[in-house]
């Protein structure tokens, strides 16, 4: 049996800056992102292992949030990236609640670097262990330094997600193709309308769109990035286990939280 668990003692290590500090709430994805509204947490492990009896669900009445960073860090992410994010995601779920129809794939403006660098930040808060994991030490090592070009070993991909839970999954392993098992990745996974991003050290993961081929443009460099509408994915796409697929996890993503509205 896991418990639901989001926060940690209100002292204690930041997720980012490592620093021992009074923690408070961040908010996964960021506030102004997607409708905030009472969210049923349950525990992903043991969703996708099937064992829903007796599972504890936990209900927030402002969305997922984790106590895991100092206020410092949290001020940082929201004054440097969270309009990137929110500016993204609110104009990706225009297009698909809009009626009207679009091609499948159009081309969408907006600050790669700065929506990275947000996406990783927010990623290293939504985790309730404090720890050393490679991915993490990565980002702090250069998430503070504007001028510093996100790790060659990084890789960011991203597609729509026209779902309404949020899942975040940390340091866990997959097959880096469905169905051969020879080879392994390693990801993050951090889903919610109307987008899902996965960070891996692998070069391409299932024809997905990459972010980090603009890791070399300035930070605050405008592009236009590819979105494909027609590309939807099951919501528990890819971490879910089947013929293809296995997962390897460890104690973060043990703790992995998933939220859905609660239905009223
Ligand atoms: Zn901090």
């Amino acid at each position: 049996m896991h418990y639901v668990k989001n926060k940690r003692a209100k002292d204690g290590p930041c997720n980012i800056c490592t620093n021992t500090r009074s923690l408070s709430w961040d908010h996964v994805p960021p506030k102004g992102s997607i409708e905030i509204s009472t969210v049923e947490m349950r525990v992903l492990y043991e969703t996708l292992a099937g064992t829903n009896e007796d599972l504890r669900i936990r209900e927030s009445q402002n969305g997922l949030k984790f106590r895991t960073i100092c206020g410092e860090c949290n001020e940082f992410l929201g004054r440097n990236y969270d309009q990137v994010i929110n500016e993204f995601a609110v104009s990706v779920g225009r297009y698909l609640k809009s009626t009207l129809t679009f091609p499948n794939i159009i081309q969408h403006r907006t600050t790669p670097v700065k929506l990275m660098r947000g996406i990783l930040g927010h990623i290293l808060s939504a985790k309730i262990d404090f720890d050393n994991a490679q991915l993490d030490e990565q980002v702090r090592g250069f998430l503070f330094d504007e001028n510093a070009i996100i790790p060659d070993d990084i890789h960011i991909f991203y597609w729509v997600y026209p779902y309404d839970c949020t899942i975040i999954l940390r340091d866990i392993a997959m097959p880096a193709v469905r169905g051969d098992f020879s080879n392994s990745g390693y990801f993050q996974i951090f889903k919610y309308f109307p987008i899902a991003y996965i960070v891996t050290n692998l070069t391409t993961y299932e024809g997905l769109d990459e972010l980090t081929i603009y890791r070399h443009l300035p930070i605050n460099a405008e592009v236009d990035i590819p979105l494909r509408l027609a590309r939807t994915e099951h919501y528990h796409w890819p971490e879910m286990v089947d013929n293809g697929n296995i997962v390897l996890a460890g104690q973060s993503a043990s703790n992995a939280v998933f939220s859905v509205p609660r239905i009223t």
